[in-house]
């Protein structure tokens, strides 16, 4: 008998994920923005002290972890919800705000993960194109909130496309929304940015009631794996909307001290982020030799699309993935996220970096 799914979870689709889970090793794994440097020896030492103890429930409250994190942002322990990654906290949100008959308005393309939250919800996503220089365009988004409206998403640094904007033009569109609406600025990539710090937007949450900054320990943090995200909410009620709608227990042991201790090393992270300016630039000169001109990027990969000389984007994107593929190196297919021809590379170690470059090449030949 054919399994009959519910009409809901028949329309929501399936998240684009990357393949390569099951290559040789030295493929270059450059699909999924992911720090190209293993977690930090202390790090793997805190995650193992845990299993120890894996007979207990996680502390429902993550303590220890919320506490870190207020350390880290300044952000009240009871201002900070924690998650399985911060796109648990995303859908989390979306379920307790969404409905049929309500609105959900984002840039697109953008997270492939949003387009999760009109389908199991039911409501009506209204989607506003970038513009010209692939970045989020505040005032057009503004302008198609409605009463209907009940989330609002901003992602800066914006994935697939690399540009962000910066935090005067935030503060000025916040200040648009009205307060029946969230604004979740999702800020993965936040560290890697130039336009503001990510201590600069926690004046955000101060200033208004209806904000949440989503953020992450599976770019910089090197922790993907181990999937733990985190919301700085404007308030407690914003807290309490997530908790309601999910499970307890989000977060594992091993994953809340790993990242706790991940908080610790800030020189580390410095030095990736510096690893990643460096790459940034790489990048946009190996690409612009090429005759390639990315997207400005604030973020951990770039976002560019392949000269097409007249034939069809679409195919010219898929010979390229393969040639590459050919080359041991993955990338993210710009089709799947919204723009045929585009291509979305993270940035990897230098080696990475040079062999991208030179598959490229040979790929475009
Ligand atoms: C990678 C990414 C995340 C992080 O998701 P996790 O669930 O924390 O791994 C969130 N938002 C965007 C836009 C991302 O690209």
């Amino acid at each position: 008998m054919p399994l009959k799914l519910s009409a809901t979870a028949s329309k929501i689709p399936y998240y684009p994920t990357a393949g390569g889970y099951s290559l040789p090793d030295g493929v270059a794994l450059l699909a999924s923005n992911e720090c190209p440097d293993p977690p930090l020896p202390e790090v793997v030492a805190a995650a193992s002290a845990a299993l120890a103890a894996t007979n207990r429930y996680p502390d429902p409250s993550y303590a220890p972890l919320r506490q870190a994190l207020s350390d880290h942002t300044g952000v009240d322990p009871s201002l900070i919800a924690v998650g399985n990654g911060s796109c648990e906290v995303l859908l989390a949100l979306g379920e307790a705000l969404l409905e049929p008959g309500t609105e959900l308005v984002y840039a697109w393309p953008s997270f492939s993960v949003y387009p999760h939250l009109e389908a199991a919800s039911g409501a009506t996503a209204v989607r506003v194109p970038l513009d010209d220089d692939h970045r989020h365009d505040l005032d057009a988004i503004a302008d198609a909130i409605t009463d209907d409206t009940r989330l609002v998403i901003v992602c800066n640094p914006n994935n697939p496309t690399s540009t962000a904007v910066g935090l005067e033009p935030l503060r000025a569109f916040v200040r648009r929304v009205p307060e029946h609406v969230v604004v979740l600025i999702d800020e993965a990539y936040i560290e890697f940015a130039e336009q503001y710090r990510p201590e600069d937007s926690i004046s955000l949450l101060q200033e208004h009631p209806h904000v949440v900054l989503l953020r992450t320990f599976s770019k910089l943090y090197g922790l993907a794996g181990l999937r733990v995200g985190y919301g700085l909410c404007s308030s407690t009620d914003l807290v309490g909307a997530v908790e309601r709608v999910r499970q307890p227990f989000v977060v594992n042991v091993a994953a809340a001290a790993a990242a706790t201790e991940a908080l610790r090393h800030p020189g580390e992270t410095g030095a990736r982020i510096a690893q990643a300016r460096e790459s940034r630039g790489v990048l946009e000169a190996g690409l612009s030799a090429l005759g390639i001109r990315a997207a400005r990027s604030e973020a951990n990969f770039c976002w560019f699309d392949l000269p097409a000389d007249g034939q069809d984007p679409g195919e010219v994107e898929q010979r390229v993935i393969a040639s590459l593929r050919d080359g041991g190196i993955l990338v993210r297919s710009g089709g799947a996220l919204g723009r045929p021809g585009a291509l979305r590379v993270t940035y990897g170690t230098r080696g990475d970096n040079e062999r991208f470059l030179a598959a490229l090449r040979t790929a475009l030949a």
